[in-house]
């Protein structure tokens, strides 16, 4: 039998690239590669990488840089250490890494990860491929189920992507063009997918794509399904205690996922929901087709169900044109509505899109400037959101172990983290919780009760 290899995928970016690694590990397990969580002992090291902004793709060539390093080292002890890029980047940019990093073996593109094992085969056979080449096939249908110990060992809150793709073309964004058109998963997929990881563990689903709320996928009555319908389905698997969706586009925030905020006890009152910008004028050059309006009234339908419903949001800052005043009606949007938390980015041209070719680009100072008062701004609204918990008792889903010894890490409802002193039985349980103190980024909490996770409890974990 020939000795088993090992993996090690390092993500970038994005959580649909977080539950990408996920499923290349589990796809590449029956192969015989084993996941590993460092490097150093791997025989195959995955870079999934991110392309959404400048920064991100450069940081791929660094990271190869320094897995080249390893690799020379790993030939001098007479070891064979095969690079493989894979994600956004390897789509975008297919052959143009071969020829500027001559130590990578392999480039996939994101939609062809269900092929890795003949690719990986392949590239140990001494060939140098690349295929980006979008298949006919359903990568999501080809790639292997994740085994019984993987899920265990990554935790009782899991990603499950639904939706994949863009149709949007917001002129900024990268995305219809690395990830391609917008596709759903069928219903039935997902929900064996969602039975399994609940068998090995897991409580809390986060469903994801890059226009969640655009879910449509054939439904279990042949009709097409909405997000709404979807949540309604997955609320029904046993063990599944809590759903979060995102990312949602403000466009399709439709009557019945609005509803669903209303019906079901475990969907989380928290939705990120981008706006980008609080000016129409750059609204409409973003082609985001959603107006400042259209955002504000997407929010009070929301908060008129769930009236302790958090939100999130990204910014876009320095956008090509954007002016102060432009700038004051985004800060002024911000004060409106008051967020738990954001993502805030400068502007960053990607080749390609329509916004790099747009006059008027804003000088990196200006830009650096803006996004300074706009996090400023938004720490201020997460700083005095976590306030108001203070002595409250919260439903927390404990994860993992903390920092401090005997401490557990978990989760409120609104996606805040939470710190309590507990024992590590109590991973994977609810507990109810009471603040006792607020941190910048995180509550600290004393713990009231909890009841056994019972199926973590019965698999020996
Ligand atoms: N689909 C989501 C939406 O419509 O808002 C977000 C997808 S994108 C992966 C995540 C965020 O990256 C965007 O919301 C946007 O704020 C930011 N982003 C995308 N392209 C960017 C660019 N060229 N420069 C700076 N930020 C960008
Ligand atoms: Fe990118 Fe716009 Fe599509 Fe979001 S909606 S992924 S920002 S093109």
């Amino acid at each position: 039998m020939s000795k088993p290899r090992k993996v090690h995928v390092k993500s970038f970016g994005c959580q649909m690239n977080v539950y990408d690694s996920h499923r290349m590990a589990d796809t590449l397990a029956p192969a015989g590669f084993a996941e590993t969580t460092s490097p150093d002992d791997a025989d195959l090291v995955i870079l999934n990488t991110c392309h959404i902004r400048e920064k991100a793709a450069q940081k791929v060539y660094s990271e190869i840089g320094r897995v080249r390093v390893m690799k020379e080292a790993a030939a001098a002890e007479g070891r064979r250490l095969l690079i493989a890029v894979a994600g956004c980047v390897a789509q975008a940019e297919g052959e143009e890494i071969i020829r500027r990093a001559g130590a990578v073996d392999l480039v996939v593109g994101s939609q062809n990860y269900h092929r890795l094992p003949q690719l990986v085969a392949r590239a140990a056979d001494g060939e140098r491929i690349v295929d980006t080449e979008f298949p006919v096939e359903d990568k999501f249908a080809a790639l292997a189920a994740p085994q019984r110990a993987a899920i265990q060992r990554r935790g009782v809150a899991s990603f499950v992507t639904v939706q994949e793709g863009c149709d949007k073309f917001c002129t900024f964004c990268v995305v219809p063009y690395t990830r391609g058109a917008e596709v759903s998963r069928p219903v039935a997929q997902i929900v064996t997918e969602v039975e399994r990881l609940a068998a090995g563990g897991v409580r809390e689903i986060t469903l994801i794509g890059q226009n969640v709320n655009a879910y449509h996928g054939p439904g279990e009555d042949g009709s097409a399904w909405t997000l709404g319908t979807l949540l309604r389905r997955l609320a029904q698997v046993p063990g599944i205690d809590r759903l979060r969706y995102t990312t949602s586009h403000p466009r399709d925030m439709a009557d019945d996922l609005i509803a669903a905020h209303a019906e079901l006890p475990e969907l989380m009152p928290y939705v990120h929901l981008p706006v980008q910008s609080g000016s129409d004028r750059l609204l409409a050059a973003m082609n985001r087709k959603h107006t400042r309006a259209d955002y504000l009234a997407a929010i009070e339908r929301l908060r008129a169900v769930r009236p302790d419903l958090a939100l999130s949001s990204d910014f876009i800052v320095g956008f090509p044109g954007e002016t102060e005043a432009d700038f004051r009606d985004t800060l002024a949007l911000i004060e409106e509505v008051g967020f738990a938390g954001a993502f805030s980015f400068m502007y960053s041209p990607r080749p390609g899109t329509p916004a790099a070719e747009m006059a008027d680009q804003v000088p990196q100072e200006e830009k650096a400037e803006r996004l300074q008062r706009l996090q400023a701004l938004i720490v201020r609204q997460q700083r005095s959101f976590n306030a108001s918990f203070a002595g409250r008792t919260l439903d927390v889903l404990l994860e993992k172990p903390g920092k401090l010894t005997g401490q557990l890490v978990g989760k409120s409802p609104y996606l805040q983290a939470v710190q309590v002193m507990a024992p590590r039985s109590a991973i994977g349980s609810i507990a109810r919780v009471t603040v006792t103190e607020v941190g910048s980024n995180s509550l600290f909490g004393a713990l009231v009760e909890y009841n056994d996770a019972p199926q973590l409890a019965a698999a020996g974990a």
